[in-house]
């Protein structure tokens, strides 16, 4: 057991994330009183964490190629440090010590998405709606994910067509501008809803929201069992061009395993499905070190999602949550194939790139395994959007529904509050004048 200790510190909770990047939980102790690695408080975060990382280094002899980031927003603050300097991938390397692929990385996605997406215009938001409902509940999911029948799906649907006449009405009185830049509809799975249940859904937010000057309407289909001709063609007529169908992986075995009750065959059909409607963008998101999934697994998943064509393909490392079935069943599972699940992600870049795919998003999750980051690729520029805004954190995002996390951008000083509706459906339900309530009081409209 290693003893840490930081005078001077109350809050040691960042410290602790660092540490857990070299060790185990039950490896080490915060402690109060003696300790064999002692830190002094001088002013400096970034200080007493270079120590701490040095330290840790030379302890177990790891250099974690994130440095001391521990944040999930690398690309955010390669952007602040661009303010102030012209090299911030330098910046990154020697102040924060990045490995130079990762501050490399960051900067090329940094630049790619500026010129793509361009900066938000002043006073835009982007809105996110979600459907707590899956057909299943997948092994490593820590998401708003209920397994329901009709009726409940017709309460949630009831409460979430006043939350959106609600908020619409309060971005018109405010008599300001807001264009809404994107709107995503998440969750769960909002395919699981049918075909009626979407028309009238997304009639409603068109009718409430001004969505004129829209640049991008994505919509999650993420389980391919939930997607139809019917439900396609309610999408495209409302102006929807990007969905996600997201099977994780192309496996049966592995399907079975994380619980998704859906076949590879399935994953064909909605490709299918998709492009003969003439849906203009499908992102696919693929995990890297699903249980079992060896490095040759991973790639030949890439190399049957590259065949179907997606434009956009996302690679994530599972990260496995406290509220997942699967850290109930593999308390440790994150520690676990650290570097062969690095090695996917290494060769599934150089895959994609190959086949003229560029990074144009990156985010980190905390409690990943091999401290690895998530990254979306794109084809042809077709950058989300959606995507990039959630990272950069420069606009304001609406967010209706079980789980939503309003965030208003407040940009003469450049912060984000936060109006959080509450996760469990049931009770967004019940407190559903509530939930548009505290959107009022947040102030939703003062971007
Ligand atoms: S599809 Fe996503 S939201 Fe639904 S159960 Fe699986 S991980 Fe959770």
């Amino acid at each position: 057991m290693v003893r840490f200790k930081f005078n001077g510190i109350e809050n040691t909770n960042q410290y602790e994330e660092l540490i857990k990047v070299f060790l185990q939980p039950g490896e080490y102790e915060i402690s109060a009183s003696e300790a064999e690695y002692i830190y002094e408080y001088t002013g400096d975060k970034d200080a007493v964490k270079r120590r701490l990382y040095s330290d840790l280094a030379a302890l177990t002899g790891k250099r974690p190629k994130w440095g001391i980031l521990t944040g999930i927003r690398p690309v955010k603050l390669a952007g602040e440090l661009q303010k102030s300097c012209t090299h911030p991938a330098e910046v990154l390397q020697k102040d924060y010590y990045l490995h130079d692929s990762k501050a490399a990385l960051t900067k090329e996605i940094l630049d790619y998405q500026r010129a793509v997406c361009g900066a938000p215009e002043e006073g835009s938001m982007s809105v996110y709606i979600g459907i707590p409902f899956c057909p299943t509940r997948c092994l490593y999911c820590s998401f708003t994910s209920n397994q329901v029948g009709e009726s409940e799906i017709i309460r949630y649907l009831e409460a979430l067509h006043k939350e959106i006449e609600a908020c619409g009405a309060m971005l018109r009185q405010d008599g300001k501008k807001h264009p809404i830049e994107s709107v995503y509809f998440g969750g769960g799975t909002p395919t699981t809803l049918s075909a009626e249940q979407l028309d009238a859904l997304l009639t409603h937010t068109a009718k409430f929201f001004d969505l004129s000057k829209i640049r991008e309407y994505t919509v999650e289909a993420g389980r391919p069992d939930t997607i139809t001709k019917d439900k396609s063609d309610v999408l495209l007529s409302h102006g929807v061009d990007r969905i996600s169908i997201n099977p994780q992986t192309m496996k049966q075995r592995t399907l079975e395993l994380i619980g998704r009750k859906h076949t590879v065959e399935d994953v064909y059909k909605a490709f299918e499905i998709a492009k003969a409607c003439g849906v203009p963008t499908i992102n696919t998101d693929l995990i890297a070190g699903l249980p079992e999934e060896t490095h040759e697994d991973f790639l030949q998943n890439l190399q049957e999602i590259l065949k179907l064509g997606a434009d956009n393909i996302t690679l994530h490392t599972l990260a496995v949550k406290r509220a997942s079935k699967l850290k109930e069943l593999d308390e440790n599972f994150n520690y676990k194939d650290e570097l062969l699940r690095e090695m996917m992600l290494r060769d599934a870049h150089e895959i994609l790139r190959s086949e003229g795919y560029r990074p144009y998003y990156l985010y980190r999750q905390k409690h990943t395994s091999g401290n690895t980051e998530n990254t979306g690729f794109c084809k042809d520029d077709k950058a989300s959007i959606y995507n990039v805004r959630i990272m950069e954190e420069a606009q304001t995002i609406l967010a209706l529904g079980a789980g939503g996390i309003s965030k208003v951008y407040y940009p003469e000083k450049n912060r984000l509050e936060r109006i959080a509706n509450v996760s469990n459906y049931e009770i967004y339900i019940q407190r559903i004048d509530e939930m548009i309530e505290r959107k009022r009081t947040g102030g939703i409209t003062e971007c």
